[in-house]
Parts: C-alpha cells; sequence; structure tokens
C-alpha cells in the first residue's frame, strides 16, 4: 500500500437513520476513488445516551424500563437494515440485555460496565454501515477497535497507548486495505491492558479517527457532522457565528478544551503528534469544503472564535500568608490531581493573596474538602483565610492565534463582556496569547458569548 490512507469519521446524527447511513456510504464510496479509506463509526444518534440510562435504570432495579430500551434499540437498527436491504446481526444484543440483567441483580453498575454498556452503540453501527457499502459495491469489513486500540484503565475517559496500539492499527488494518477492503471501524471504544471494554469520553469517536491517522500516517482526517464546519461560536448559541475555513492546530486545541463540542479535545494531539490535517465536514451538505486544521491557520490577527464551558465551580483560596510563600500553588494542584480532577482555569492575583482555580461543579464538595485539608495548619494559624467555592459559573474564552501581538485585545474582549452588564470573576490568560479565558455567573454566560462574539474578527 503506496498511497496514504484517509480516515473518515461519521458522527451520530450522519448516521443517524437509514437515508443518513446510505449518505454516509454514498461519501464514502467516492472518497475511495481519491486513495484508500477506514471509517470510523459513531452510534447512530442518540443511542449511547440510551444504552448510559438503561444502565442507571438496571442499577436502580427498573429492569423493566432497561428491557424496553434494549427492544426499542433492536427495533430501530433492525428497521434502518430493512430499509437498507441488509441482514441485521443481533448477537451484541444479548450481550447488551445479559451485562443489563447483571447490574440490575447485584443493583451496583461500576464504571467498567457502564463502558461495556455504552459500546455497543458503536458496536451496532458499524456491521451496519459496511454492509450497505458492501451492497453499494464496496468490499467492506467491520473492526471492533478494541482488537487494535490500547488504553489505560480509566474507564469513561480512557487514554489511548499508541506505543502499544500503533503496531496493532497497522498489523491489522494494512492487510484489509491491501486486499481492496474497506475497514469500518467502531469509534469510541477501546480496551484496557487487561482486556476490559473502555471508551475513550463522550464524542471520543473523534479520538478514535485521529489515532487511526497517527497510526497510519494518514493524508486527512476527516470528520463528518452535522454543521458544516469549525464556526466561530456554538451555532444553537449565536445566530450570526460563522465558518472558520481554517484553524492551527492550537486553536482548534483550546476552543475545544474551553467546550467547542464539534470536536473531542483529544482528538487533536495525536493530529499535532503526526502533524496530519484534521478536517472537518458537513455530511448533509458535503459540496462545502468545511474547516481544516492544521500546523497553520489563517494567518489574520484578532479574534476568530468565542467559546464557553457551563456547569463548573470557582474556588478562591484567599489570605494575607500566602504572599512570598513558595509552593502554594504547587500544593493546590497535587491536590487536585491527586483527586483526579481537572482544573479548567487557573489564576493568581501578583499581590499572592488570593489563587483561583476553576473546577468542574460535580468535583466541588472533594476538592474543598481536599483542600481545607492540605492547607489545614494555615487555617490554624490563620495565614489562609478560608476555601471559598461559588457555583454554577462559566468559564468563557476567546481564542484566535491572531490575539498574540495584537495589543488591545483584552481591553476589547472586556469592554464588550462589559457593556451586556456581566461581571467577570477571574481571569486568565494563556501563555499561548492564543487565548483569553475567564470565567462568569452561570446565569449570564450566553450573554457574555453573544456580547463577546461582536468582536469576533473574521
Ligand atoms: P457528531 O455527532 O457529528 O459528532 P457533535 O454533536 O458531537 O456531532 O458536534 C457537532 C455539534 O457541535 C454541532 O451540531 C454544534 O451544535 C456543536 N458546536 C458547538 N460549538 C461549535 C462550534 N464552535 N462550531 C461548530 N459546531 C459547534
Ligand atoms: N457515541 C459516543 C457518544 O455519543 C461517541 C461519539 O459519538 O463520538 O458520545
Ligand atoms: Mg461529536
Amino acid at each position: 500500500m503506496s498511497r496514504a490512507v484517509a480516515i473518515h469519521k461519521f458522527g451520530g446524527t450522519s448516521l443517524g437513520d437509514a437515508s443518513r447511513i446510505r449518505n454516509a456510504a454514498r461519501l464514502l464510496a467516492a472518497a475511495r476513488r481519491r486513495r484508500p479509506v477506514v471509517a470510523v463509526a459513531s452510534a447512530m444518534g442518540g443511542v449511547t445516551d440510551v444504552l448510559l440510562q438503561a444502565a442507571r435504570d438496571a442499577e436502580r432495579g427498573r429492569i423493566g424500563l432497561a428491557r424496553k430500551a434494549v427492544d426499542a434499540l433492536k427495533a430501530r437498527h433492525a428497521a434502518a437494515a430493512r430499509e437498507l436491504g441488509v441482514r441485521f446481526e443481533e448477537a451484541p444484543l444479548r450481550e447488551l440485555s445479559a451485562a443489563l440483567e447483571g447490574v440490575s441483580l447485584l443493583r451496583e453498575r461500576t464504571a467498567r460496565v457502564t463502558d461495556l454498556v455504552s459500546s455497543f452503540g458503536e458496536r451496532l453501527s458499524s456491521p451496519l454501515l459496511a454492509a450497505v457499502l458492501a451492497k453499494a459495491g464496496v468490499p467492506a469489513r467491520a473492526v471492533d477497535a478494541r482488537d487494535i486500540l490500547v488504553t489505560d484503565d480509566r474507564h469513561g475517559a480512557a487514554t489511548c497507548d499508541r506505543k502499544r496500539s500503533d503496531p496493532r492499527v497497522r498489523r491489522k488494518l494494512k492487510p484489509i486495505l491491501a486486499a481492496g477492503i474497506l475497514p469500518v471501524v467502531t469509534g469510541f471504544i477501546a480496551r484496557s491492558v487487561k482486556g476490559e471494554t473502555t471508551t475513550l469520553g463522550r464524542s471520543g469517536s473523534d479520538t478514535t479517527a485521529a489515532l487511526l491517522g497517527a497510526a497510519l500516517s494518514a493524508h486527512e482526517v476527516v470528520i463528518w457532522t452535522d454543521v458544516d464546519g469549525v464556526l466561530s461560536a456554538d451555532p444553537r448559541l449565536v445566530r450570526g457565528a460563522r465558518l472558520l475555513p481554517r484553524l492551527s492546530y492550537r486553536e482548534a486545541a483550546e476552543m475545544t478544551y474551553f467546550g467547542a463540542k464539534v470536536l473531542h479535545f483529544p482528538a487533536v494531539l495525536p493530529a499535532i503528534a503526526e502533524g496530519i490535517p484534521l478536517v472537518i465536514r458537513n455530511s448533509f451538505r458535503p459540496e462545502i469544503r468545511g474547516t481544516t486544521i492544521a500546523a497553520k491557520g489563517d494567518g489574520t490577527k484578532g479574534i476568530h472564535a468565542v467559546t464557553a464551558v457551563p456547569g463548573m465551580c470557582l474556588l478562591s483560596l484567599d489570605g494575607r500568608g500566602m504572599t512570598g510563600v513558595p509552593g502554594i500553588a504547587a500544593r493546590v494542584f497535587s491536590a487536585t490531581a491527586r483527586l483526579g480532577v481537572s482544573v479548567v482555569m487557573f489564576s493568581q492575583a501578583s499581590s499572592e493573596q488570593n489563587i483561583a482555580l476553576v473546577i468542574p461543579e460535580g468535583d466541588r464538595a472533594r476538592t474543598v474538602a481536599a483542600l481545607e485539608q492540605e492547607f489545614r495548619w494555615e487555617r490554624l494559624t490563620g495565614s489562609i483565610d478560608s476555601v471559598n467555592a461559588r457555583a454554577p459559573i462559566a468559564v468563557v474564552a476567546a481564542v484566535g492565534e491572531g490575539m498574540r501581538g495584537t495589543p488591545g485585545i483584552a481591553a476589547k474582549v472586556f469592554a464588550a463582556v462589559a457593556r451586556a452588564k456581566v461581571n467577570v470573576e477571574s481571569i486568565a490568560q494563556g501563555s499561548s496569547e492564543c487565548n483569553i479565558s475567564f470565567a462568569v455567573d452561570g446565569k449570564d454566560w450566553v450573554r457574555a458569548v453573544r456580547a463577546l462574539h461582536r468582536v469576533v474578527s473574521i
């Protein structure tokens, strides 16, 4: 196989029903005329949510509801298969039912079993897409990613071990490609070193595609979704959001880290590592070129996009006794790292009398408890007053490679937010100068995003 392959990933809405699956097969057949293709399939739209709800129902002993959910999934996939004129392989559903019965019996839902249950969406959709391709005259074979991607055992948000996985990916997929067959790989799922089913986190099929692209030194990784590409803001929040034809990896990383749901943040990392372009395109409007994410952005100055992550909590440590005392920030970070809590934003006042950090709201109680424990002596001696928590808050970010070295950007950002009468609680600017992020009250974030979008300069 001398020609570089392309990876084409289809998201949930792009595989939502029989006609969408047929459309995906058509796009794959066209792409394959240019170069060898590996497809990555997400679950049919909404299926992962149904599976997760069924697992929660089973845990609460509502096995009747969980069984109904399995029946509904079977009916949905069988109807699509019938309409497409292909066979529907039911075997995975028996395994799903057994897993849910087990959860219900034990009234216990571990992270491990949650991953197993949520894996079935992709395990049902991939064979369906492969069968449709084969019927259309494109030789195709469903591949279970658990045979090729090895991760750590952080169930629910596992990280791929590329050293272990890359050779497996090549060993499995290259012969299939060399035989002129199109592999259709399950997105989202993988397996741990111990052999258990893991998942890469919600929206993780993007990362599956990027990982396969990196292992195969792909020409490009195309992410087919339901919007024209990466837009200057979430189109559900900002009506005038515009298509960004070119983004740098760094801009894409900042945007996706700070809430742009159009791409799974970890997908950017293997793409950067191997310099593989990520192309985001609309499967409903393939005539549009979409967004290309590569080493260089479009080179223009100013703010390119606005993103936001709601559902956060702002923690602050205050006290005169922190001034000039080394290691306070390090202790904060080691406490959060021990808990596995991700710090979305961090800032320290130059007086060193205040440290602020933003974490997910769900991690509030245990993080406050851990910080109070960590700084118990300082609190006793009065050098740190208290650990304060405020929620809900949201982090809003202005992103743009061209913000670097452009004077007055911060003034523009905060003037726009002030005009919307939104109070800014805490500010951080990454040293890359590719991002200015700030925390606002949970009730204000949509207003802040809209106000800030008015100063986006593309
Ligand atoms: P898929 O199922 O194809 O993976 P997702 O729902 O994960 O699709 O991602 C696409 C959605 O991301 C869009 O429908 C859009 O609502 C949302 N989105 C959020 N922020 C942005 C943005 N900046 N640009 C484009 N889409 C965005
Ligand atoms: N099906 C998974 C989810 O809904 C993964 C994905 O769609 O990328 O999160
Ligand atoms: Mg997605």
